[in-house]
This record gives C-alpha cells, structure tokens and sequence, in this order.
C-alpha cells in the first residue's frame, strides 16, 4: 500500500494546494494532509484546529484523503503514520534548489525509509500561495481564484471575531 504525507502550514489552503491533494488521491492509495505549525510564520491567520476544520470539509468526498496536525518535522510524522514519502508541491523553479536539500535530509532522517516526491500544479494555480490570498484578503480584494468558498466563509467570520 502506497502512503504519502503532504506536509504545510496551509493558511489558508488554497486552490493550489487542492490540486496536488487531488493528483496525489489518484496515484497513491492513501494521501494524509498534515498541517504544521510554522514557527518561522508566527502565530498565522487561523490556529491549527480552524485550519484542520477547514480541510476536513474540504477532502469530505475523497475517501483516501485524511488530514492531522502536528509539532515538529514532516519526516517524523511520516515514519509515525507509516508513510513512503513526503510530498512537496514546486512553484516554478525558483524554491528547487532547497527541496532537494530537504529530500536529503528527510532521507537521512528516517535512514532512508521515507522518500520525497515532488508534484506541479495545473497552470492556473501554479503561483497560488496562501501568503497571496491573506495579502488580498487584507486589502479586501476577490480572493474566490485562489481558494474554495468554504475557506473564504470561514476568513470572513474570523475577520469579524477578531475586530
Ligand atoms: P505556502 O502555500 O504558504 O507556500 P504551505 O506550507 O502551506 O505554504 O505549502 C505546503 C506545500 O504545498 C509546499 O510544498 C508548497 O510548496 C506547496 N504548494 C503551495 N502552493 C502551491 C502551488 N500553487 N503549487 C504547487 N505547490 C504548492
């Protein structure tokens, strides 16, 4: 059986991030999401349960898709859930360099027993990030290109909460 985790901070999971969960589904017979905390990123827009939540009504209708949280590295979470390999979405070339770092390390990590593999999203969400749709948000700019309704719903309540 072939196990993949999809690691990220995914704040907010965009229209991007679908698409690599989408492509992973159909070619591995078990994809689980985990959504970290990036310690690097601050506290984020939404905490980790409201990002979990999120993702859960968004993966409801594909049966081999789960999502968890968690602390510290992807590559330990993925020995702990039996995973072969992490995957990484690429935006263009320019972050290339230091994934392949990353699949090295991960190797080490886990003495080789969780690989990485690498997916592209189709054209039109190539260059979605969740930093572009939190910068649009903020300027209350459309954000419904870069992410479900769901996710913009659940920005505008948080918005409201935290005025
Ligand atoms: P962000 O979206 O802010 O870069 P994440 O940590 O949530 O950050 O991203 C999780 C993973 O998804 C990373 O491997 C990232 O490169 C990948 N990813 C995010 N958006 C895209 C996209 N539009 N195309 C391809 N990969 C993506």
């Amino acid at each position: 059986m072939t196990k993949v985790l999809y690691p990220g901070s995914f704040d907010p999971m965009t229209k991007g991030h679908m698409n690599i969960v989408e492509q992973a589904s159909q070619l591995f017979d078990e994809v689980i999401i985990a959504v970290l905390q990036n310690p690097l990123k601050g506290p984020g827009f939404f905490t980790l349960e409201e990002r979990m939540e999120i993702i859960q009504e968004l993966i409801h209708r594909m049966n081999n898709v789960k999502v968890i949280s968690g602390n510290g590295a992807a590559v330990d979470l993925a020995i702990l859930h039996e995973c072969n390999a992490i995957i990484r979405g690429l935006r263009g070339i320019s972050n290339f360099d230091e994934e392949i770092g990353l699949l090295q390390w991960n190797r080490e990590q886990s003495n080789h027993q969780v690989n990485t593999v690498f997916f592209y999203a189709e054209p039109e969400y190539q260059y979605v990030s969740s930093s572009v749709v939190r910068e649009t948000f903020r300027l209350d700019k459309d954000i419904s290109q870069y992410v479900e309704p769901i996710v913009e719903t659940q920005m505008i309540r948080k918005r409201r909460l935290v005025k």
